[in-house]
């Protein structure tokens, strides 16, 4: 990993990506119209000669593939079961993991279900003859990176996976330039991603090891592929935009089994759907290359709780950050959250980048001061502060310093560079009860319309914990974010929101096969009930908010318009081109409205 020079054989797969193997015509496409995908125990499900043949042609590197938990349906009280059990708060082990989600499921939607086989990809080239194997043989085909979809929407029963875990190298770029663009392009310093890297590779080799800044997502074991195909935000897109915005590259095979170039020069249409077009729609991403910038000296922190004494001392807390939020925070160097709570505690966990310690200590002290100040107010840990940018993913000098703020993959031969927020620990493994987002437009924070922001927070905290992402709403960031978000095919309502709310909840690991106590079915629906009730809430003052793609409801009936908007139809026109079979599907995403839920079905007219 971390290598300097392009790999000789990345240099080979690059350039048989200049080659498409095999187009799509028109006439291949009315010759091949599949009505119905195959399961196991179907006539034409593949013999088990045909399985071995795809073994063979890719290294060997065919798995059968099992629940993370079967260990536990066979023998609960077994090593096995007992090791899976321990890992259980690691998503590095669950990522490692071929039938791993890192969320359990979700109410009512779905519950990890493994496929049938797995092709543990190390290569384009094992990528694209397990595509052409899919679409051979008429099998659903899913895709998997990091495995973080909410939707579930990187596992399918009696599928074929193709999992790209293993395909993880990281390359920095002092100049790059996207293939074709020679001359229309200036070189730019970049850093190059097998998909299955995680974000840590990228910050690790980027940031730890060369001093610069890539923009990538805030949780650390997410799959690069799955992160820029959403869009992505990371703590600082306030400030960089969105990751999306900043690809240059990428490798991708698409459903003709062909491995391309996607760029600005070369299918630049293509390129542009893969900015935030939705994972598993357009084919399987082998590498990405993303524009790296200059690092700030300094990225730095606010955090600590307030907890009200009444009703109508949170909602003056409420009233008093919005004001403070427009009047000192909404600007490129401040993002993350604040949460506001049920219970009338207002947390505040805010990241900066770019501004020095006397400007953070001084831009919160007014604030601080007054809920210190005010019998109104408990105060917890309020607190505001700097650190070296560079070492802020650095795991191994966070750790001498004896800091815990992260917390290692512990498993003996993990990398030591491994490491995820403790923040994120609840995730890890969650069973949702419901999940909802909401752009906020940046109109909510004129003076005159404060209040009704106010007021609807208040309102829709009655009902659950209300998140202010202000990181995944990029209004108040630089021109050339803005710009560069622009060109992406993410709900250009982004544009314009100051933040996107988040509002779920849910309990601990359900992962089939795990043993726990049965669920209270009725407090999971009264839950999720309490979401729907909060995001009404906020949709009465932002009715056309528009949802994040990879962190939404999957009952949204709405969804083309809330993860798209205005760019759905050239959306739909760039799937047609590039997969008009419709092979790669998956719940919620473009040309998905042509089959069956679970992708087995063509219920369009094809
Ligand atoms: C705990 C947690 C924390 C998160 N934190 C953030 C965050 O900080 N910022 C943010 O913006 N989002 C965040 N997300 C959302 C996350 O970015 C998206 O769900 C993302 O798509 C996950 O990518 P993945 O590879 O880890 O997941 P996967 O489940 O493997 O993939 C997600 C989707 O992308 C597809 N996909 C994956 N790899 C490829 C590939 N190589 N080619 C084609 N399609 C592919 C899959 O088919 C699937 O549809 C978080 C999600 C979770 C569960």
């Amino acid at each position: 990993m971390h290598r300097r020079t392009w790999l000789k054989g990345i240099g080979l797969a690059a350039l048989q990506a200049a080659v498409p193997r095999r187009a799509w015509s028109a006439a291949a496409k009315a010759a091949r119209t599949v009505r119905r995908r195959v399961r196991p125990g179907d006539p034409g499900w593949p013999s088990a000669a045909k399985w071995e043949k795809l073994k063979g042609d890719v290294g060997g590197n065919l798995v059968e593939v099992k629940p993370p938990f079967a260990a536990c349906a066979a023998d609960p009280k077994g090593a096995d079961c007992a090791d899976a059990v321990k890992n259980i708060q690691n998503p590095f082990f669950i990522g490692d993991q071929p039938g791993g989600t890192q969320v359990s499921g979700w109410l009512d939607a779905w519950k990890p279900q493994p496929s049938a086989y797995a092709v543990a990809a190390r290569s384009a080239r094992d990528v694209a003859t397990a595509v052409d194997f899919a679409r051979d043989n008429d099998l659903r085909l899913v895709v998997k990176g990091g495995g973080h979809s909410y939707l579930g929407t990187s596992n399918a029963p009696d599928s074929l996976l193709v999992w790209t875990r293993k395909m993880n190298t990281v390359t920095i770029h002092d100049a790059f330039t996207p293939r074709g663009c020679e001359g229309k392009i200036a070189p730019a310093p970049a850093v190059s991603a097998g998909s299955g890297a995680m974000w840590i590779d990228l910050y690790d080799a980027v940031t730890t090891k060369a001093g610069r800044y890539v923009q990538g997502g805030g949780c650390t074991s997410v799959g690069v592929a799955g992160l820029v195909q959403s869009g992505g935000f990371g703590s600082c897109s306030k400030g960089f935009g969105s990751a999306a915005a900043w690809l240059l590259e990428a490798e991708i095979v698409t459903a003709d089994g062909a491995v391309r170039i996607a760029n600005a020069c070369t299918n630049p249409d293509l390129f542009w759907a893969l900015k935030g077009g939705g994972g598993g729609s357009w084919g399987v991403v082998t590498r990405v290359t993303l524009r790296t910038h200059d690092l700030p000296e300094f990225f730095g922190y606010a955090g600590g709780k307030i907890k009200a004494k009444s009703d109508a001392a949170f909602r003056r807390l409420i009233a008093r950050f919005v004001a403070f939020y427009r009047e000192s925070l909404f600007n490129p160097h401040w993002g993350e959250q604040a949460k506001i709570g049920s219970d009338n505690v207002f947390e505040i966990s805010m990241v900066c980048q770019g501004i020095d310690e006397a400007t953070v200590e001084g831009t919160w002290k007014p604030f601080f001061d007054w809920a210190k100040s005010s019998s109104d107010y408990t105060v917890e840990d309020l607190e505001a502060g700097v650190g070296p940018a560079r070492h802020w993913w650095d795991v191994v000098a966070r750790k001498k310093r004896g800091s815990t703020s992260m917390i290692s993959d512990a498993r003996p031969g993990a990398p030591e560079t491994h490491a995820f927020w403790r923040g994120d620990q609840e995730q890890v493994g969650a069973f949702l009860h419901g999940y909802e987002s909401l752009w906020l437009p940046q109109s909510l924070l004129a003076s005159d319309r404060q209040g009704i922001l106010s007021d609807a927070l208040f309102s829709a905290s009655r009902h659950k914990e209300v998140g202010l992402h202000f990181n995944k709403g990029l209004a108040g960031g630089p021109a050339a974010a803005l710009a560069a978000a622009k060109d992406t095919a993410t709900n250009p309502t982004v544009l314009e929101a100051f933040a996107l709310v988040i509002i779920a909840d849910g309990e601990g690991p359900a992962y089939p096969g795990l043993p726990r106590p049965a669920m209270d079915m009725a407090a999971a629906h009264a839950d999720a009930k309490e979401i729907d009730l909060a995001t009404a809430e906020l949709a009465k003052v932002a009715p056309n908010g528009g949802s994040y793609v990879s962190e939404s409801n999957f009952f949204n009936r709405s969804w083309q318009q809330a993860y798209f908007g205005t760019n759905y139809p050239k959306l739909q026109a760039v799937k047609k081109k590039y997969d008009p079979d419709g092979l790669f599907f998956v719940h919620n995403g473009v040309g998905s409205e042509e089959w069956s839920a679970d992708g087995f079905e063509r219920i369009g007219k094809g």
